[in-house]
């Protein structure tokens, strides 16, 4: 992974955090145990979030019409 890349994920995390209204620590506390957590576009500029798999990297985004959907576990490298 690049440090763009990486940057990006980071950057990525906290908008979803943000769009379901906490911090990263506390929305990772929130949802590391379940099967079904909150995802988020990888596109530039796109902010489409659904909930996904937790290891899902290529979920479907519906704004986009890209396989682009990543979740927030995936973006926090604890999968
Ligand atoms: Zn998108």
């Amino acid at each position: 992974m690049t440090p763009q890349e990486a940057n990006q994920e980071a950057s990525k995390l906290d908008a979803l955090a943000w769009e379901w209204g906490m911090t990263v620590p506390q929305f990772l506390d929130t949802y590391a145990l379940d099967e079904a957590v909150p995802g988020i576009c990888m596109n530039p500029d796109c902010l489409y979030t659904a909930r996904v798999e937790p290891d899902q990297e290529e979920g479907w985004c519906q704004v986009c019409c890209t396989s682009s959907v990543r979740s927030a576990l995936v973006l926090a490298g604890l999968i």
